[in-house]
């Protein structure tokens, strides 16, 4: 929406109350007093009875900011009300997820009851075997690209429609991040985990791990698709690297992308003075193993460019137009100045004719 008010395309937004605006006092405060009136856009609010057009002057911005800041702790307190909730339904052994794990779907009967969907649940399997005949994590992840194995989220879509993801735009394939997290989701042996991490709640976005000993699990509230012996055997093969991530602050994590596949439009890594696609081995011919590029080579043809550009635009021909132009500014700034001066003077006059009663 902000784009749009950026663009001028808003002349009015209408909401039902400032909560809807944002969940932030300041945030909001800061769009009804400097954003809007600066983009010459009205806003209305209509269970709080506010609406900018007539609050000028007055101390309707108090009571605004008051109402902001009681939305704001109302929303937080909300959250952990509805946290708490959900943590005593997962008790129970509910399945809360917004969609049912890759493998299983809901019950058509109820809705946080898990069942087997039997083609997904082939291939969970299959990982499952290889890992306990031995065969490694990119060895399985390879196995399902070559044999054209629809990703977790390919076959979401195709189920569900209204199941999102983002990262559109590359080329779904089968990573060893999903095939771990396939091994180590216990939701395969028929439990029901819950609380592993937390999101924030303005973003959405993960942001905390939890220890185990935080975590909700209840046994047997579905069908197990792979038996305990085999869970342990190929989680034991597999051996996923432990990566302890409870604690975690994830709020501010943001990774660096410089390079990226030109085949599937994942970032590249660095590996032995060479960047390559992250993918490169996640299929046995897949165009992936193509992008590695010499590190230096890289580096310097796109400071090449760069050096390129800078020298186009401060070249002699640049300078001269900042020259020309600077000097037609200039003489804008003039002719503006005088009509200012005009102007004051009318204003003047006006005004002396006002007082004297002409
Ligand atoms: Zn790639």
């Amino acid at each position: 929406m902000m784009e749009a008010v950026k663009r001028g395309e808003v002349g009015c937004i209408i909401v039902k109350d400032f909560s809807r605006l944002g969940r932030d006092y300041i945030e909001v405060g800061s769009y009804l007093e400097q954003i809007f009136p600066l983009m010459e856009v009205r806003c209305i609010s209509v269970n709080d009875h506010y609406d900018s057009e007539g609050v000028l002057g007055t101390a309707g911005g108090l009571n605004v900011a008051f109402k902001n800041l009681i939305n704001m702790l109302y929303s937080r307190d909300l959250s952990k009300k509805i946290r708490s909730a959900q943590m005593a339904r997962a008790r129970k052994g509910e399945y809360l997820g917004g969609f049912a794990r890759y493998g299983y779907e809901k019950s058509q009967e109820d809705k946080h009851r898990l069942v087997v969907d039997p083609e997904a649940a082939e291939v969970v399997r299959k990982i499952f075997t290889m890992a306990a005949e031995g065969v490694t994590i990119s060895g399985i992840v390879r196995y399902l690209n070559d044999n054209g194995v629809l990703t977790c989220v390919e076959y979401k879509q195709r189920k569900n429609s209204r199941y999102q993801h983002p990262g559109g735009g590359v080329k779904k394939l089968w990573g060893t991040q999903s095939v771990r997290s396939i091994l180590s989701d216990e939701t395969y042996i028929g439990k029901v985990v819950w609380n592993r991490s937390e999101k924030s709640i303005t973003t959405g976005k993960r942001m905390l791990w939890h220890d185990r000993s935080e975590w909700v699990v209840v046994d047997g509230q579905h069908e197990p698709m792979v038996s305990e012996e085999l869970f342990a055997l190929a989680n034991e093969r597999a051996k996923p690297k432990k990566r302890d991530r409870s604690g975690v602050d994830m709020s501010g994590f943001k990774r660096e992308v410089l390079f990226v596949c030109g085949y599937c439009g994942r970032s590249m890594v660095k590996k032995n003075h060479k960047y390559c696609c992250r993918y490169r081995t996640c299929g046995t011919d897949t165009e992936c193993r193509r992008a590695v590029e010499d590190m230096e080579k890289l580096e310097g043809s796109v400071m090449e460019y760069v050096r390129k550009t800078a020298e186009v635009m401060l070249g002699n021909s640049g300078r001269k137009d900042v020259g020309a132009e600077r000097e037609t500014l200039g003489k804008k700034v003039d002719a503006l100045r005088k009509e200012k001066e005009r102007l004051s003077a009318e204003k003047m006059f006006l005004y002396d004719k006002y007082r004297s009663g002409v």
